[in-house]
Protein backbone atom coordinates (compact mmCIF):
# COMPACT_ATOMS: atom_id res chain seq x y z
CA UNK A 1 0.00 0.00 0.00
CA UNK A 2 0.99 3.13 -0.77
CA UNK A 3 2.14 5.61 2.07
CA UNK A 4 -0.71 7.97 0.42
CA UNK A 5 -3.55 5.21 0.98
CA UNK A 6 -2.51 4.00 4.45
CA UNK A 7 -2.91 7.61 5.47
CA UNK A 8 -6.43 7.65 3.50
CA UNK A 9 -6.99 4.21 5.40
CA UNK A 10 -5.92 5.41 8.71
CA UNK A 11 -8.57 5.03 11.92
CA UNK A 12 -7.68 6.59 14.87
CA UNK A 13 -7.14 3.43 17.09
CA UNK A 14 -10.22 3.31 19.84
CA UNK A 15 -8.14 3.23 22.93
CA UNK A 16 -6.13 6.17 21.60
CA UNK A 17 -8.97 8.46 21.19
CA UNK A 18 -12.74 7.52 21.03
CA UNK A 19 -13.83 10.66 19.26
CA UNK A 20 -11.57 10.97 16.64
CA UNK A 21 -12.02 7.19 16.04
CA UNK A 22 -15.32 7.75 15.60
CA UNK A 23 -15.65 10.61 12.97
CA UNK A 24 -13.08 8.90 11.48
CA UNK A 25 -14.73 5.95 11.10
CA UNK A 26 -18.10 7.86 9.88
CA UNK A 27 -16.07 9.72 7.50
CA UNK A 28 -14.16 7.07 5.42
CA UNK A 29 -17.53 4.53 5.65
CA UNK A 30 -19.11 7.30 3.67
CA UNK A 31 -22.24 7.54 6.76
CA UNK A 32 -22.12 11.06 5.85
CA UNK A 33 -20.57 14.66 5.69
CA UNK A 34 -20.54 18.11 7.65
CA UNK A 35 -23.13 20.43 6.28
CA UNK A 36 -23.01 24.15 6.24
CA UNK A 37 -25.12 24.74 8.77
CA UNK A 38 -24.17 24.77 12.17
CA UNK A 39 -24.92 21.32 13.70
CA UNK A 40 -26.49 19.59 10.79
CA UNK A 41 -25.19 16.62 8.41
CA UNK A 42 -26.02 15.15 5.10
CA UNK A 43 -26.55 11.66 5.01
CA UNK A 44 -24.78 10.25 2.23
CA UNK A 45 -26.30 6.74 0.65
CA UNK A 46 -24.53 4.14 2.75
CA UNK A 47 -25.50 6.11 6.08
CA UNK A 48 -29.20 6.47 4.87
CA UNK A 49 -29.52 3.43 3.86
CA UNK A 50 -28.84 2.00 7.13
CA UNK A 51 -31.92 4.41 8.48
CA UNK A 52 -33.89 2.77 5.86
CA UNK A 53 -33.34 -0.25 6.97
CA UNK A 54 -33.56 0.93 10.59
CA UNK A 55 -37.70 2.75 9.46
CA UNK A 56 -38.62 -0.68 7.69
CA UNK A 57 -38.21 -3.05 10.64
CA UNK A 58 -39.81 -0.53 12.88
CA UNK A 59 -42.68 0.97 10.36
CA UNK A 60 -43.48 -3.35 10.45
CA UNK A 61 -43.76 -3.33 14.05
CA UNK A 62 -46.25 -0.15 14.37
CA UNK A 63 -47.93 -1.43 11.53
CA UNK A 64 -48.47 -4.50 13.16
CA UNK A 65 -49.35 -3.04 16.70
CA UNK A 66 -52.38 -1.37 14.32
CA UNK A 67 -50.88 1.97 13.77
CA UNK A 68 -50.62 3.90 10.55
CA UNK A 69 -48.62 6.71 9.12
CA UNK A 70 -49.65 10.51 8.51
CA UNK A 71 -47.97 13.32 8.14
CA UNK A 72 -48.01 17.12 9.71
CA UNK A 73 -46.72 20.42 8.83
CA UNK A 74 -43.09 20.79 9.63
CA UNK A 75 -44.25 24.89 11.03
CA UNK A 76 -46.05 25.12 14.43
CA UNK A 77 -47.51 28.46 15.34
CA UNK A 78 -46.26 29.88 18.67
CA UNK A 79 -49.60 29.99 20.08
CA UNK A 80 -49.84 26.69 20.01
CA UNK A 81 -46.57 26.56 21.98
CA UNK A 82 -47.75 28.79 25.23
CA UNK A 83 -50.60 26.28 25.72
CA UNK A 84 -48.31 23.48 27.83
CA UNK A 85 -46.81 25.20 30.25
CA UNK A 86 -43.76 22.65 30.75
CA UNK A 87 -43.43 22.01 27.14
CA UNK A 88 -42.78 25.28 26.40
CA UNK A 89 -40.54 25.82 29.08
CA UNK A 90 -38.66 22.59 28.12
CA UNK A 91 -38.26 23.57 24.79
CA UNK A 92 -38.38 27.05 24.06
CA UNK A 93 -34.29 26.99 24.33
CA UNK A 94 -33.83 25.31 21.13
CA UNK A 95 -36.58 26.29 18.89
CA UNK A 96 -35.88 28.01 15.29
CA UNK A 97 -38.57 30.87 14.44
CA UNK A 98 -39.39 31.86 11.13
CA UNK A 99 -40.61 35.05 11.13
CA UNK A 100 -40.52 36.42 8.13
CA UNK A 101 -42.01 35.00 4.64
CA UNK A 102 -42.30 36.07 0.81
CA UNK A 103 -40.84 39.09 1.78
CA UNK A 104 -43.81 40.28 4.37
CA UNK A 105 -43.20 39.42 8.71
CA UNK A 106 -45.56 37.04 9.60
CA UNK A 107 -48.51 38.01 11.67
CA UNK A 108 -47.78 35.13 14.35
CA UNK A 109 -43.99 33.83 14.39
CA UNK A 110 -44.03 30.04 13.45
CA UNK A 111 -41.48 27.73 15.13
CA UNK A 112 -40.00 24.66 13.15
CA UNK A 113 -41.25 21.56 14.82
CA UNK A 114 -39.15 19.92 17.69
CA UNK A 115 -41.90 17.71 17.95
CA UNK A 116 -45.30 17.33 17.18
CA UNK A 117 -47.25 17.11 20.69
CA UNK A 118 -49.18 20.28 20.01
CA UNK A 119 -49.97 20.43 16.28
CA UNK A 120 -50.96 17.13 16.40
CA UNK A 121 -53.21 17.83 19.58
CA UNK A 122 -54.61 20.84 17.52
CA UNK A 123 -56.45 18.23 15.01
CA UNK A 124 -56.49 15.41 17.23
CA UNK A 125 -59.55 17.59 19.19
CA UNK A 126 -60.85 17.95 15.64
CA UNK A 127 -60.76 14.65 14.79
CA UNK A 128 -61.45 12.65 18.05
CA UNK A 129 -65.38 13.58 19.56
CA UNK A 130 -66.78 10.49 20.88
CA UNK A 131 -65.34 7.07 22.23
CA UNK A 132 -66.02 5.52 19.09
CA UNK A 133 -63.02 7.30 17.80
CA UNK A 134 -60.44 5.97 20.19
CA UNK A 135 -57.91 4.54 20.26
CA UNK A 136 -56.36 6.79 17.71
CA UNK A 137 -52.57 5.68 16.53
CA UNK A 138 -50.95 7.18 14.30
CA UNK A 139 -47.01 7.31 13.64
CA UNK A 140 -45.05 9.75 11.69
CA UNK A 141 -42.14 9.50 9.34
CA UNK A 142 -40.34 13.27 9.79
CA UNK A 143 -37.23 15.29 10.51
CA UNK A 144 -37.51 17.87 13.47
CA UNK A 145 -34.88 20.97 14.66
CA UNK A 146 -33.64 21.39 18.17
CA UNK A 147 -31.01 24.11 18.47
CA UNK A 148 -28.92 21.65 20.11
CA UNK A 149 -25.56 23.36 21.74
CA UNK A 150 -23.18 20.52 21.66
CA UNK A 151 -23.38 18.70 18.28
CA UNK A 152 -22.46 15.47 17.06
CA UNK A 153 -22.92 13.76 13.64
CA UNK A 154 -26.04 11.32 14.32
CA UNK A 155 -25.72 11.35 18.19
CA UNK A 156 -27.10 15.01 18.71
CA UNK A 157 -27.62 17.09 15.43
CA UNK A 158 -29.87 20.21 15.10
CA UNK A 159 -32.00 18.49 12.42
CA UNK A 160 -32.45 15.00 12.84
CA UNK A 161 -34.91 12.05 11.72
CA UNK A 162 -36.90 10.44 13.41
CA UNK A 163 -40.18 8.91 13.91
CA UNK A 164 -43.22 10.06 16.73
CA UNK A 165 -46.13 8.19 17.47
CA UNK A 166 -49.33 10.29 19.06
CA UNK A 167 -51.65 7.89 20.27
CA UNK A 168 -55.20 8.56 22.11
CA UNK A 169 -57.15 6.74 24.58
CA UNK A 170 -60.02 6.65 26.70
CA UNK A 171 -58.77 5.32 29.70
CA UNK A 172 -55.08 6.27 32.00
CA UNK A 173 -55.07 2.18 31.62
CA UNK A 174 -55.05 1.76 28.05
CA UNK A 175 -52.51 4.96 27.64
CA UNK A 176 -50.34 3.20 30.25
CA UNK A 177 -50.48 -0.11 28.26
CA UNK A 178 -49.91 1.47 24.95
CA UNK A 179 -46.92 4.05 26.31
CA UNK A 180 -45.26 0.39 27.47
CA UNK A 181 -45.90 -1.68 24.38
CA UNK A 182 -44.02 0.67 22.44
CA UNK A 183 -41.35 0.93 25.22
CA UNK A 184 -41.09 -2.84 24.19
CA UNK A 185 -41.10 -2.81 20.68
CA UNK A 186 -38.11 -0.09 20.55
CA UNK A 187 -36.52 -2.64 23.31
CA UNK A 188 -37.20 -5.58 20.92
CA UNK A 189 -36.01 -3.75 17.55
CA UNK A 190 -32.33 -2.32 19.62
CA UNK A 191 -31.98 -5.89 21.20
CA UNK A 192 -32.43 -8.01 17.84
CA UNK A 193 -32.06 -5.85 14.86
CA UNK A 194 -29.38 -3.26 15.64
CA UNK A 195 -27.80 -6.33 18.17
CA UNK A 196 -27.54 -3.42 20.97
CA UNK A 197 -28.60 -4.72 24.42
CA UNK A 198 -30.55 -2.05 26.24
CA UNK A 199 -31.54 -1.05 29.72
CA UNK A 200 -34.69 -0.60 30.13
CA UNK A 201 -36.52 1.66 32.89
CA UNK A 202 -38.19 4.93 33.97
CA UNK A 203 -36.69 8.44 33.61
CA UNK A 204 -36.23 10.23 36.80
CA UNK A 205 -38.64 13.48 36.76
CA UNK A 206 -35.81 15.92 36.20
CA UNK A 207 -34.88 13.95 33.08
CA UNK A 208 -38.51 13.05 31.60
CA UNK A 209 -39.92 14.87 28.41
CA UNK A 210 -41.14 18.27 29.00
CA UNK A 211 -45.15 17.81 29.26
CA UNK A 212 -44.95 14.05 29.78
CA UNK A 213 -46.52 12.41 33.40
CA UNK A 214 -43.89 9.89 32.92
CA UNK A 215 -41.26 9.23 30.65
CA UNK A 216 -39.28 5.62 30.19
CA UNK A 217 -36.31 5.19 28.19
CA UNK A 218 -33.93 2.34 26.86
CA UNK A 219 -30.20 3.47 27.82
CA UNK A 220 -27.60 1.33 26.11
CA UNK A 221 -23.52 1.06 26.87
CA UNK A 222 -21.24 2.62 23.90
CA UNK A 223 -17.38 1.07 23.68
CA UNK A 224 -16.14 4.05 25.25
CA UNK A 225 -18.30 3.23 28.55
CA UNK A 226 -20.75 6.20 28.13
CA UNK A 227 -24.77 5.79 27.82
CA UNK A 228 -26.98 6.72 24.99
CA UNK A 229 -30.54 7.04 25.22
CA UNK A 230 -32.27 5.14 22.40
CA UNK A 231 -35.51 5.67 22.52
CA UNK A 232 -38.18 6.69 24.35
CA UNK A 233 -41.84 6.30 25.06
CA UNK A 234 -44.03 9.16 27.31
CA UNK A 235 -47.03 8.72 29.32
CA UNK A 236 -48.74 12.21 28.75
CA UNK A 237 -51.84 12.08 30.73
CA UNK A 238 -54.29 14.52 30.24
CA UNK A 239 -51.69 17.28 29.98
CA UNK A 240 -52.17 17.87 26.43
CA UNK A 241 -55.73 17.10 26.56
CA UNK A 242 -56.46 19.71 28.22
CA UNK A 243 -54.44 22.05 26.82
CA UNK A 244 -55.90 21.26 23.26
CA UNK A 245 -59.63 20.41 24.46
CA UNK A 246 -58.92 16.77 23.23
CA UNK A 247 -62.49 15.67 24.87
CA UNK A 248 -64.72 12.45 23.78
CA UNK A 249 -68.27 11.58 24.89
CA UNK A 250 -68.03 8.48 26.84
CA UNK A 251 -70.54 5.26 26.99
CA UNK A 252 -72.03 7.25 29.89
CA UNK A 253 -72.41 10.19 27.35
CA UNK A 254 -70.23 12.04 29.44
CA UNK A 255 -67.07 14.42 28.40
CA UNK A 256 -63.97 13.17 28.91
CA UNK A 257 -60.31 14.66 28.24
CA UNK A 258 -58.40 11.26 26.98
CA UNK A 259 -55.29 10.08 27.59
CA UNK A 260 -52.49 10.82 24.76
CA UNK A 261 -48.93 9.18 24.68
CA UNK A 262 -45.75 9.86 22.53
CA UNK A 263 -43.02 7.65 21.86
CA UNK A 264 -39.68 8.28 19.24
CA UNK A 265 -36.66 6.94 17.99
CA UNK A 266 -34.01 8.82 16.01
CA UNK A 267 -31.18 9.20 13.84
CA UNK A 268 -29.57 8.95 17.07
CA UNK A 269 -29.53 4.92 16.63
CA UNK A 270 -27.00 4.96 13.38
CA UNK A 271 -24.30 6.66 16.20
CA UNK A 272 -25.06 4.46 18.70
CA UNK A 273 -24.67 1.48 16.47
CA UNK A 274 -21.17 2.42 15.41
CA UNK A 275 -20.17 2.84 18.83
CA UNK A 276 -21.16 -0.21 20.03
CA UNK A 277 -19.75 -2.34 17.67
CA UNK A 278 -16.90 -0.94 15.68
CA UNK A 279 -13.52 -1.16 15.82
CA UNK A 280 -10.50 -0.44 14.92
CA UNK A 281 -10.60 -1.77 11.77
CA UNK A 282 -13.72 0.76 10.94
CA UNK A 283 -17.36 0.14 11.41
CA UNK A 284 -19.28 -3.30 11.75
CA UNK A 285 -22.64 -3.30 11.19
CA UNK A 286 -25.12 -6.50 12.72
CA UNK A 287 -26.76 -7.76 9.41
CA UNK A 288 -30.05 -7.34 9.77
CA UNK A 289 -28.98 -3.34 8.96
CA UNK A 290 -26.15 -4.03 7.01
CA UNK A 291 -26.71 -2.29 3.35
CA UNK A 292 -24.40 -4.58 2.06
CA UNK A 293 -24.92 -8.15 3.73
CA UNK A 294 -21.99 -10.38 1.73
CA UNK A 295 -19.51 -8.42 -0.49
CA UNK A 296 -18.20 -11.01 -3.32
CA UNK A 297 -14.81 -10.90 -4.27
CA UNK A 298 -13.02 -12.89 -7.06
CA UNK A 299 -9.92 -13.45 -6.90
CA UNK A 300 -6.41 -14.96 -8.72
CA UNK A 301 -4.14 -14.41 -11.87
CA UNK A 302 -5.78 -13.42 -14.88
CA UNK A 303 -6.14 -16.22 -16.85
CA UNK A 304 -8.74 -17.77 -14.77
CA UNK A 305 -10.49 -14.47 -14.79
CA UNK A 306 -12.99 -15.55 -16.79
CA UNK A 307 -14.36 -18.92 -14.93
CA UNK A 308 -13.87 -17.33 -11.92
CA UNK A 309 -15.97 -14.40 -12.39
CA UNK A 310 -18.59 -16.79 -14.37
CA UNK A 311 -19.01 -18.70 -10.68
CA UNK A 312 -19.17 -16.01 -8.55
CA UNK A 313 -22.07 -14.27 -11.08
CA UNK A 314 -23.93 -17.56 -10.63
CA UNK A 315 -23.35 -17.38 -7.10
CA UNK A 316 -24.39 -13.60 -7.10
CA UNK A 317 -27.81 -14.13 -8.48
CA UNK A 318 -28.62 -17.11 -6.38
CA UNK A 319 -27.86 -15.09 -2.92
CA UNK A 320 -29.58 -12.02 -4.51
CA UNK A 321 -33.05 -14.35 -5.28
CA UNK A 322 -32.98 -15.48 -1.86
CA UNK A 323 -33.04 -12.01 -0.45
CA UNK A 324 -29.67 -11.33 0.59
CA UNK A 325 -28.24 -7.88 0.19
CA UNK A 326 -25.39 -8.77 -1.93
CA UNK A 327 -22.58 -7.52 -3.79
CA UNK A 328 -19.88 -8.04 -5.68
CA UNK A 329 -16.51 -6.64 -6.50
CA UNK A 330 -14.78 -7.62 -9.39
CA UNK A 331 -12.46 -3.96 -10.20
CA UNK A 332 -9.42 -5.78 -11.89
CA UNK A 333 -6.88 -2.82 -10.85
CA UNK A 334 -7.71 -3.00 -6.83
CA UNK A 335 -6.22 -6.05 -5.28
CA UNK A 336 -8.04 -8.31 -2.99
CA UNK A 337 -6.25 -7.29 -0.04
CA UNK A 338 -7.18 -3.92 -0.52
CA UNK A 339 -10.98 -4.90 -0.99
CA UNK A 340 -10.76 -6.99 1.71
CA UNK A 341 -9.82 -4.35 4.19
CA UNK A 342 -12.10 -1.30 2.21
CA UNK A 343 -15.12 -3.77 3.01
CA UNK A 344 -13.84 -4.34 6.70
CA UNK A 345 -13.48 -1.13 7.71
CA UNK A 346 -17.21 -0.34 5.86
CA UNK A 347 -18.38 -2.78 8.13
CA UNK A 348 -19.84 -5.34 5.82
CA UNK A 349 -20.74 -8.41 7.86
CA UNK A 350 -19.91 -11.38 5.23
CA UNK A 351 -16.85 -11.50 2.55
CA UNK A 352 -16.98 -14.78 0.03
CA UNK A 353 -13.53 -15.25 -1.48
CA UNK A 354 -13.68 -17.24 -4.50
CA UNK A 355 -10.36 -17.79 -6.61
CA UNK A 356 -9.50 -20.74 -9.00
CA UNK A 357 -8.49 -23.59 -6.38
CA UNK A 358 -11.73 -22.77 -5.02
CA UNK A 359 -13.36 -23.75 -8.08
CA UNK A 360 -11.05 -27.06 -8.22
CA UNK A 361 -11.90 -27.99 -4.95
CA UNK A 362 -15.84 -27.08 -5.23
CA UNK A 363 -15.35 -24.92 -2.16
CA UNK A 364 -15.66 -21.35 -1.42
CA UNK A 365 -14.55 -19.35 1.52
CA UNK A 366 -16.70 -17.57 4.16
CA UNK A 367 -14.66 -14.66 5.92
CA UNK A 368 -16.56 -12.85 8.70
CA UNK A 369 -16.21 -9.48 10.21
CA UNK A 370 -16.29 -10.30 13.56
CA UNK A 371 -12.56 -12.53 12.43
CA UNK A 372 -13.91 -16.26 11.41
CA UNK A 373 -12.87 -17.50 8.58
CA UNK A 374 -13.78 -21.41 7.01
CA UNK A 375 -13.96 -22.83 3.58
CA UNK A 376 -17.44 -24.31 2.49
CA UNK A 377 -18.55 -26.81 -0.11
CA UNK A 378 -19.96 -24.75 -2.68
CA UNK A 379 -23.48 -26.91 -2.92
CA UNK A 380 -24.22 -25.53 0.45
CA UNK A 381 -23.30 -22.25 -0.29
CA UNK A 382 -26.84 -20.54 0.49
CA UNK A 383 -27.75 -22.24 3.84
CA UNK A 384 -24.04 -21.61 5.23
CA UNK A 385 -24.38 -17.71 4.08
CA UNK A 386 -28.17 -17.65 5.86
CA UNK A 387 -26.74 -19.47 8.88
CA UNK A 388 -23.60 -17.75 9.04
CA UNK A 389 -25.08 -14.25 8.75
CA UNK A 390 -27.73 -15.40 11.53
CA UNK A 391 -24.32 -16.29 13.62
CA UNK A 392 -23.04 -12.94 13.20
CA UNK A 393 -26.16 -10.93 14.49
CA UNK A 394 -26.47 -13.15 17.43
CA UNK A 395 -22.96 -13.00 18.35
CA UNK A 396 -22.75 -9.55 17.91
CA UNK A 397 -25.33 -9.04 20.37
CA UNK A 398 -23.51 -11.89 23.20
CA UNK A 399 -20.38 -9.38 22.41
CA UNK A 400 -22.06 -6.22 23.61
CA UNK A 401 -23.91 -7.71 26.07
CA UNK A 402 -20.91 -9.01 27.61
CA UNK A 403 -19.03 -5.68 27.20
CA UNK A 404 -21.88 -3.93 28.76
CA UNK A 405 -22.00 -6.37 31.77
CA UNK A 406 -17.82 -6.28 32.01
CA UNK A 407 -18.70 -2.60 32.40
CA UNK A 408 -21.18 -2.64 34.97
CA UNK A 409 -20.55 -1.50 38.46
CA UNK A 410 -22.27 -1.23 41.69
CA UNK A 411 -21.71 1.68 44.65
CA UNK A 412 -22.81 2.54 47.83
CA UNK A 413 -22.05 6.48 47.71
CA UNK A 414 -21.20 9.28 45.89
CA UNK A 415 -17.25 8.89 46.71
CA UNK A 416 -17.04 5.73 45.54
CA UNK A 417 -18.64 6.74 42.24
CA UNK A 418 -16.35 9.39 41.96
CA UNK A 419 -13.47 7.42 42.91
CA UNK A 420 -14.76 4.65 40.14
CA UNK A 421 -15.09 7.90 37.31
CA UNK A 422 -11.33 8.79 37.82
CA UNK A 423 -10.35 5.65 35.49
CA UNK A 424 -13.15 3.79 34.81
CA UNK A 425 -16.07 4.13 32.71
CA UNK A 426 -19.90 2.20 32.34
CA UNK A 427 -23.33 2.02 34.35
CA UNK A 428 -23.11 2.20 37.59
CA UNK A 429 -25.94 1.21 40.02
CA UNK A 430 -26.44 3.16 43.13
CA UNK A 431 -29.31 3.79 45.60
CA UNK A 432 -31.35 7.31 45.32
CA UNK A 433 -33.84 9.13 47.66
CA UNK A 434 -35.53 10.64 44.86
CA UNK A 435 -34.85 14.10 45.76
CA UNK A 436 -33.78 16.22 42.85
CA UNK A 437 -30.99 18.07 44.94
CA UNK A 438 -29.29 14.25 45.29
CA UNK A 439 -29.47 13.62 41.62
CA UNK A 440 -28.17 17.23 40.77
CA UNK A 441 -24.97 16.80 43.20
CA UNK A 442 -24.25 13.54 41.09
CA UNK A 443 -23.99 15.52 37.74
CA UNK A 444 -22.39 18.17 39.57
CA UNK A 445 -19.39 16.21 40.99
CA UNK A 446 -19.22 13.70 38.40
CA UNK A 447 -20.63 14.94 35.09
CA UNK A 448 -22.98 11.58 35.35
CA UNK A 449 -26.65 11.78 35.27
CA UNK A 450 -29.33 9.22 36.02
CA UNK A 451 -30.11 7.44 32.58
CA UNK A 452 -33.19 5.74 34.31
CA UNK A 453 -34.83 3.58 36.83
CA UNK A 454 -34.48 0.07 35.78
CA UNK A 455 -37.35 -2.36 35.67
CA UNK A 456 -35.23 -5.57 36.74
CA UNK A 457 -32.32 -4.63 39.40
CA UNK A 458 -29.72 -7.82 40.59
CA UNK A 459 -29.93 -6.09 43.93
CA UNK A 460 -31.87 -3.03 45.33
CA UNK A 461 -29.99 -0.36 47.27
CA UNK A 462 -31.08 0.34 50.65
CA UNK A 463 -29.53 3.78 51.14
CA UNK A 464 -29.23 7.27 48.46
CA UNK A 465 -25.66 7.55 47.72
CA UNK A 466 -25.69 11.31 48.29
CA UNK A 467 -27.44 12.01 51.54
CA UNK A 468 -27.65 8.17 52.85
CA UNK A 469 -31.34 8.44 54.07
CA UNK A 470 -33.72 5.50 53.22
CA UNK A 471 -33.66 4.99 49.18
CA UNK A 472 -36.38 5.47 47.07
CA UNK A 473 -35.04 3.50 43.87
CA UNK A 474 -31.99 1.73 42.24
CA UNK A 475 -31.23 4.12 39.88
CA UNK A 476 -28.44 3.99 36.73
CA UNK A 477 -25.95 6.60 36.44
CA UNK A 478 -23.69 7.46 33.73
CA UNK A 479 -21.90 9.80 31.84
CA UNK A 480 -23.74 10.15 28.36
CA UNK A 481 -23.98 11.57 25.15
P1 LIG B 1 -37.68 12.99 22.97
O1 LIG B 1 -38.77 13.54 22.10
O2 LIG B 1 -36.88 14.06 23.62
O3 LIG B 1 -38.15 11.95 23.92
O4 LIG B 1 -36.66 12.24 21.98
C1 LIG B 1 -37.08 11.21 21.15
C2 LIG B 1 -35.92 10.48 20.59
O5 LIG B 1 -35.07 11.34 19.82
C3 LIG B 1 -35.06 9.89 21.68
O6 LIG B 1 -34.72 8.58 21.29
C4 LIG B 1 -33.85 10.78 21.72
O7 LIG B 1 -32.75 10.06 22.15
C5 LIG B 1 -33.73 11.28 20.30
N1 LIG B 1 -33.12 12.61 20.22
C6 LIG B 1 -33.37 13.67 21.04
N2 LIG B 1 -32.63 14.75 20.68
C7 LIG B 1 -31.87 14.36 19.62
C8 LIG B 1 -30.89 15.02 18.78
N3 LIG B 1 -30.54 16.30 18.98
N4 LIG B 1 -30.33 14.30 17.77
C9 LIG B 1 -30.69 13.03 17.55
N5 LIG B 1 -31.60 12.37 18.30
C10 LIG B 1 -32.20 13.01 19.32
Amino acid sequence: MSKEAKEKSFITPQSEDFSAWYIDVIRKADLMDYAPVRGCMVFKPDGYEIWELCQRELDRRFKETGHRNAYFPLFIPESFFQKEKEHVEGFNPELPWVTEAGGEKLEERLAIRPTSETMIGHMYAKWINSYRDLPLLINQWANVVRWEKRTLPFLRTSEFLWQEGHTAHETEAEAREETMRMLEIYRDFVENVLAIPVIVGQKTPSEKFAGAVDTYSIEAMMKDGKAVQAGTSHYLGTNFAEAFEIKYLDRENKHQYVHTTSWGVSTRLIGALIMVHGDDKGLALPPKVAPTQVIMIPIGPQKTREQVLAKTDEYYELLKQAGIRVRVDDRPDLSPGWKFNEYEMRGVPLRIELGPRDLENGQVVLATRLGEKRTVKQEDLLVEVQRTLEEIQQEMFNRALAFMKEHTYSVDTLDELKELFTEKRGFVYAGWCGSEACEHQVKLETKATSRNIPFIVDEHKSKCLVCEEQAKHTVVFARAY
